[in-house]
């Protein structure tokens, strides 16, 4: 038997996936070895704090905090340490000094994710990160490749599994988003700062990726409108729930206007508002009916739905972080890169031929769920019907439940209205013409719709 090659490994980070990345390093050898095609051997580790204990017990004699001089003569680099510096400065030198680099680090290739590219391209190395997106599922490896010969035209995703944890949460015990917030915390499900998870900002790293990948066009952070899940009350999810849909935080990359309409799949493609265009990039929460196949991704889970042109609708389903599942990414991309070592030939990461256009989130179109407090007297729906009807916004489905105290009289009156597809820019004005209204009390919920 020929003797295998043997490729040195430097990983930086060891927290709860790089531990993960190590073991399987160490434990898995052999099988790595053989998937790969040459001997993937764990040079180092760069940590910040030698002594910190770690989830796995690793040789003391791995452990460094110098990264620099670690990578110098790796052959593959795995950044694992999170945050942009200096993992950015250590991946640009690793892919300078001719290193393939597997990263799990969203915000980084979200951020600056062209100018990564750009030197993996001149460098002629492979720049992977499937580990970024969605934990464990594989998602961007069948974008870039299994579906290189199609045309996608929408995906949707649950890409942030604290935030459907929590609003799981609320849909199933009533739960108001600051206990279920809490719950989610004490469970380890949530950060002490959730910040990023809840206002969506993770997600949004995510919806630019994707998108990228998605439409062959480079989306940056910027070209991503952000809407978190803070302000969804309890309200929200019943009247949703009785109305037939579930909440979730999507993050949504939408062709808007593409040449080829309404081929392949159910909803097709259609034009902006006002004709615009492009690629719409979006994560807010969302009304998806119960049956849709998102609304069954419950906890911390995470999915991913595709819809393409020959290809139809296709979902990716599992966990979406976590050590082990987004440890079990990070080396498929690894075992890949050793073999294009191996064979000789990096293989492009991405493609940017699409060059199609980021549009602002006016230009989007889509329904609309509006929660109205409203005062129980005759004529109030026809005034309301009319005025959407004026602003060109045509109503779906319209439901008034009468709230009565023990006497039975009435104590406030709510509307619920899911209009046809609709762009931003009419919704607006709609509801700021509802707002003016003698017989509105009060708009008490704005969200979008999908899947209908
Ligand atoms: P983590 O537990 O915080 O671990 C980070 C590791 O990097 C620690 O070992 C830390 O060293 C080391 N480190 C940080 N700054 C460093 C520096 N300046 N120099 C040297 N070492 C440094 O992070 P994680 O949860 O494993 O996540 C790692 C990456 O994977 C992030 O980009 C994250 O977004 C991504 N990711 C994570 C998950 C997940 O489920 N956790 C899922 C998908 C993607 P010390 O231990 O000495 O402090």
């Amino acid at each position: 038997m020929t003797k295998l090659r043997t490729l040195k490994v430097a990983l930086l980070g060891c927290g709860n996936v790089g531990a993960q990345v190590a073991r399987i390093l160490i434990d898995d050898a052999d099988m790595l070895a053989s998937r790969a095609g040459a001997r993937l051997e764990l040079a180092g580790i760069a940590v910040r704090n030698l002594d910190a204990p770690r989830e796995v017990e690793l040789p003391r004699g791995l452990f460094t905090t110098d990264a620099e001089t670690l990578i110098k003569d790796a052959d593959l680099v795995i950044e694992l340490m999170g945050g942009i510096e200096p993992a950015r400065t250590l991946i640009l030198t690793a892919m300078q000094n001719g290193a393939c680099v597997v990263t799990g680090n969203k915000a980084l290739v979200a951020k600056d994710g062209p100018t990564l590219h750009e030197e993996a391209d001149k460098a002629g190395v492979q720049l992977s990160y499937e580990a970024a997106v969605a934990g464990a599922i594989p998602i961007l490896r069948p974008i870039r490749d299994s579906l290189s010969g199609d045309r996608i035209t929408r995906v949707l995703g649950i890409v942030n599994g604290t935030t459907n944890f929590i609003l799981d949460q609320m849909d199933s015990t009533g739960a108001q988003f600051s206990d279920a917030l809490a719950e989610a915390q004490r469970l380890g499900y949530a950060e002490a700062d959730p910040t990023a998870d809840v206002e969506g900002y993770d997600a949004a790293s995510k919806a630019a990726i994707l998108a990228s990948l998605s439409f062959h066009t480079r989306f940056s952070l910027d070209d991503v409108y952000c809407e978190g899940i803070s302000n969804v009350t309890a309200a929200d999810i019943a009247a949703a729930k009785d109305a037939g849909f579930v909440i979730k935080l999507l993050a949504i990359a939408e062709k808007l206007g593409a040449e080829g309409t309404r081929t392949g799949t159910e909803t097709g493609t259609e034009t902006g508002a006002n004709g615009a265009t492009g690629v719409s990039v979006r994560v807010h929460p969302t009304l998806l009916p119960r049956e849709h196949p998102l609304a069954a991704v419950r906890g911390a889970f995470n999915a991913v739905f595709i819809e393409a042109e020959n290809a139809g609708e296709l979902m990716f389903y599992g966990q979406g972080a976590g050590g082990k599942p987004t440890a079990s990414a990070v080396m498929g991309d690894l075992v890949s890169a050793a073999r294009s070592i191996v064979l000789g030939g990096p293989g492009r990461a991405e493609t940017t031929t699409g060059q199609v256009t980021a549009l602002p989130v006016t230009a989007a179109v889509t329904s609309y769920y509006i929660g109205l407090d409203v005062a129980d007297q005759p004529g109030v729906l026809a005034r309301i019907a009319q005025l959407f009807a004026e602003h060109g916004v045509s109503i779906e489905i319209m439901r008034q439940t009468i709230h009565r105290d023990a006497d039975s009289k009435v104590e406030s009156a709510e509307l619920r209205i899911v209009t046809h597809r609709a762009s931003e820019a009419a919704l607006a004005a709609t509801v700021e013409a509802v707002k003016g209204l003698d017989v509105i009390n009060s708009v008490t919920s704005v969200l979008r719709v999908e899947g209908v």
